[in-house]
């Protein structure tokens, strides 16, 4: 009798795994007509390399910085480094180092 309900589990069960197996069969097709493939180092390395989580837009090469005037974000190729601040323009960067005290004003 024992040997009897092993071989009904054993029926649903292996039923159970093909069906299983056969969904699964059908999503890959679905997903490997695409051109994804098992190699996700290929494509997906260079994309994800610049999302370091802060910027909401992955495909930025630079990071964005703030400009210590103004506060406008703008990529770092674009930015100015002045005295180790950074600025949107040389305008920011004249006025931030013309004024005396920069940090207190803020
Ligand atoms: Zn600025």
């Amino acid at each position: 009798m024992r040997q009897l309900l092993l071989l009904i589990f054993l029926f649903f069960a292996s039923q159970w795994l093909f069906r299983k197996l056969r969904r699964a069969n059908a999503r890959a097709q679905a997903g490997a007509q695409p051109g994804s493939g098992a190699g996700a180092g290929t494509a997906g390395g260079t994309y994800r390399r610049s999302g370091n989580g802060a910027g909401s837009s992955p495909q930025l090469t630079d990071p964005l910085v703030r400009c210590v005037e103004c506060g406008v974000h703008t990529p770092s190729s674009e930015s100015l480094v002045v005295a180790g601040q950074r600025f949107c323009c040389s305008d920011h960067a004249h006025r931030h180092a013309a004024r005396p005290s920069g940090r207190d004003a803020r």
